[in-house]
């Protein structure tokens, strides 16, 4: 395994155990699988939290194992999505570091989801949001990069 749960500052994570490169897969996103309809229910009834479920499309959702639900969110981040399930690196991540997705590359548009992030990059947008919080020139680089699901729609 090139990856494994570590702590941080703030609670746990995802760290690489060996160098990856650039454009590498590094997971797929596992776990179960639910429509809307399934969420919403989960969530009335306490079971997980509005923010937990993995979108990878417009009406489906993974309620991840432990190990994918761990990664955390950083706004200069070293992993996105092809897929919306095949984690890759976006640039060679060493080993030992900590590995990031950006949360707001796979929300849904019209999700009214927020978070307060500490994730400490220069460019750091404090509150994350779904992808129109995201600098002008980041949702290009992940257009580009056709790291974006359909359900996130933007006007880049
Ligand atoms: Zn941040």
């Amino acid at each position: 395994m090139h990856i494994r749960v570590g702590a941080t500052n703030t609670g746990k994570g995802v760290y690489a155990t060996q160098d990856i490169q650039k454009g590498s897969i590094i997971i797929e996103m596992t776990g179960r699988h639910m429509g809307s309809e399934e969420v919403e229910r989960a969530i009335e009834a306490g079971k997980i939290r509005p923010d937990d479920p993995f979108q990878i499309k417009e009406d489906e959702f993974i309620k991840l194992d432990r190990l994918p639900y761990l990664f955390n969110h950083s706004c200069e981040p070293n992993a996105g999505f092809k897929r919306g399930v095949v984690m890759v690196a976006l640039r060679d991540i060493k080993k030992g570091e900590q590995i990031c997705y950006d949360y707001s590359a796979v929300v849904c548009t019209h999700c009214e989801w927020e978070m307060h992030c500490m994730c400490g990059a220069k460019n750091c947008r404090k509150t994350v949001g779904n992808i129109k919080t995201v600098p002008h020139k980041t949702r290009l680089l992940y257009k580009n990069l056709h790291l974006l699901p359909r359900f996130v729609r933007i006007e880049v």
